[in-house]
């Protein structure tokens, strides 16, 4: 019950469109319960007694009132999807912002299929339900009390038949639909762990490929496409034997019905007109007794994908502002790690004991193998995970100690592997900037190198990117980042350059564009791009979680360093490609 009020506050303040809506069903409803009545008047007064100008009277009043039956209908329809699109789009809007504000170990936990689900079937089911489901449940209120009172006015021996067997069939459609129901569940859930596994596979084809693990992959996702199978053979079985069932139930009272009707109207205590009149009430109210039964297996639908969306939204961030953390403004972009230990979960520490000072505006190169630790120091100093031990400080604050927003606010981040959203180049550009000008747009473009190639695609700015558009070369969209990390301008930028794919024929445009990027602002880099390590205020050279030495190129060179030994040879090969766009500058 608490669910389902949580989910009726998103309609709530759709309330004059649910009104209007409610209205156009009353008067569609009503207007189909007239019907029958003026039907068997019909039949009685102009058919019995042969008067042609009744007749006729009778077929225009039917006819008129199914024309504004018809326009309420279309109202209510209209008005119900619209009511029920705007509250699924703004139950997503929060299921959205929520989602961006829980922190890295949400996401480390959550599959990335199950969020998707969650995000697209389980509001699509509360939208069901904001839109069939509440205004079908007014709509049989309406029938049943009408078709009752029509009834039992007309007739109450009949009525009571007619009624009797109504128990009946919403008590075999609820019994249905609830065993319905957990197969559906269960199609829900294969769904999803399909969407999962296949998103795994295409997220991580290559490594798939490379460990060969194909064939598991295949098995699993065979047992699932299999599952779904079945349960949905199950789904089609029960639905096989529900139908020819509701087909008797209805099927006896209506017999009944004309033979104890016929009797009353040779009796002379009913005319044909009623017992016509009873038999069309009657097809109509077991239509709407079923859509009792269903709807409350519906409701109960709604009430498990609430849950699960409201278990998202009630997820707190373990990442949140500290009672009392303040917003230091404008920072000048020192910072410190003392005594930094940190781990993703009870294993082993990733990283142990890290200290370092940075002073404002100083570049930093980080270097190691794969594994080290250098994305986790990077992900601390925005916070989007919390230091196990000891503290990071910018200016001298403790960055828990800070608002997030303020924080965020100083710490761009320029990930090379980050995604464009499928968007208009212009808006990726502006991502971080909503407000930006296009004059401002253009200005970091040129200094990101990449106006001139933006300009030279057909729509310029307005050039649609990512999944539905232009696909981006790794070299033209790392420039595209770096053109938004300028336009957010922050005063601490960290960049993982690591997975640059490097892209020769643009390289020397992404050199320009990174030095221009790093200029008057304290950086954080993984590269492997050798003149930025040399130029480096400090190299942190990490191992296994640990800072085994640091210093800069020249501090680092002079003495019999790892850094010396073990990257003179890696950076060797590098520089072989240095050589190369050094020349064609
Ligand atoms: P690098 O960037 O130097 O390649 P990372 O900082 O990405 O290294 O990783 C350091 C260590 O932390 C690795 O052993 C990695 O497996 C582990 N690790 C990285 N991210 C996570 C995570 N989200 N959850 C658990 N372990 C992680
Ligand atoms: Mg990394």
């Amino acid at each position: 019950m608490k669910i389902i009020l949580r989910l009726l506050a998103f309609i709530r303040k759709r309330w004059p469109g649910l009104l209007l809506g409610l209205l156009c069903i009353t008067v569609s409803t009503v207007g189909g319960l007239v019907v029958p009545r003026f039907l068997g008047n019909g039949i009685d007064h102009a058919l019995s007694s042969g008067n042609r100008t009744t007749l006729l009277v009778f077929a225009a009043i039917i006819l008129g009132t199914t024309v504004i039956r018809s326009a309420a209908r279309f109202g209510d329809t209209y008005i119900t999807q619209l009511v029920s699109q705007q509250a699924s789009y703004d139950i997503r809007k929060a299921l959205y912002d929520h989602l961006q504000h829980l922190s890295f170990t949400f996401y480390d936990k959550a599959q990335t299929g199950q969020i998707m689900s969650r995000a697209t079937v389980d509001i699509e089911a509360a939208r069901m339900f904001l839109s069939a489901g509440l205004l079908n449940l007014f709509q049989i209120f309406l029938v049943i009390v009408g078709v009752g009172y029509l009834l039992f006015t007309l007739n109450w021996q009949l009525a009571l038949i007619t009624i009797a067997f109504m128990p009946l069939i919403f008590w075999q459609t609820l019994y249905v639909s609830n065993r319905l129901q957990p197969v559906w569940t269960k199609v829900q859930q294969l769904i999803g762990s399909l969407g999962s596994t296949l998103q795994q596979n295409l997220t991580g084809v290559k490594v798939i490929k490379a460990f060969s693990l194909q064939d598991r992959e295949k098995k699993k996702f065979n047992a699932d496409a299999d599952g779904l199978y079945q349960e949905q053979v199950t789904a089609a079985r029960i639905q096989a034997v529900y139908t020819p069932l509701m087909t008797m139930l209805l099927g006896v009272p209506t017999v009944l019905v004309l033979w104890y009707g016929g009797r009353q109207v040779i009796a002379g205590n009913l005319t044909i007109g009623g017992v016509t009149q009873f038999i069309l009430y009657l097809g109509m109210i077991a239509g709407f007794v079923s859509r009792l039964g269903n709807l409350s297996a519906m409701i109960s639908r709604t009430i498990s994908a609430g849950r699960r969306i409201f278990e998202i939204m009630d997820t707190d961030s373990d990442i949140k502002d500290r009672p009392g953390s303040v917003d230091p403004g404008q920072l000048k972009g020192a910072v410190s790690f003392k005594n930094v230990s940190f781990s993703y979960n009870e294993r082993a520490p990733v990283l142990k004991n890290i200290s370092f000072d940075v002073q404002a505006g100083q570049l930093v190169a980080l270097l190691g193998e794969s594994g080290s630790g250098k994305t986790t120091i990077i992900n601390l100093i925005s916070r989007f995970y919390d230091v196990t031990e000891g503290s990071i400080t910018i200016d001298g604050w403790d960055i828990r100690d800070m608002t997030l927003t303020s924080l965020r606010r100083n710490v761009g981040i320029a990930q090379q592997d980050i995604f464009l959203y499928s968007a208009t180049i212009r808006d990726n550009i502006a991502y971080g900037v909503p407000n930006a000008t296009l004059e401002q747009i253009t200005a970091a473009a040129k200094a990101a190198q990449i106006h001139d190639f933006i300009v030279s695609l057909p729509q310029g700015y307005d050039t649609w990117v990512g999944e539905r558009g232009v696909n981006l070369s790794g070299g033209e969209r790392q420039r595209v980042v770096i053109a938004r990390s300028l336009l957010v301008d922050p005063r601490i930028l960290i960049l993982d350059d690591s997975t640059s794919s490097i892209d020769t024929e643009t390289e020397h445009l992404i050199r320009q564009a990174l030095d221009k990027l790093i200029k008057g602002r304290t950086v954080f880099i993984i590269t492997h791009r050798l003149p930025i390590i040399r130029s480096a205020d400090l190299v942190l050279v990490l191992k296994d979680g640990q800072i085994v030495e640091k210093g800069t190129h020249e501090e680092l060179m002079a003495v019999n360093s790892v850094y010396h030994k073990t990257y003179q040879e890696q950076l060797a090969e590098s520089n072989t490609s240095e050589i190369d766009t050094g020349r064609r500058n």
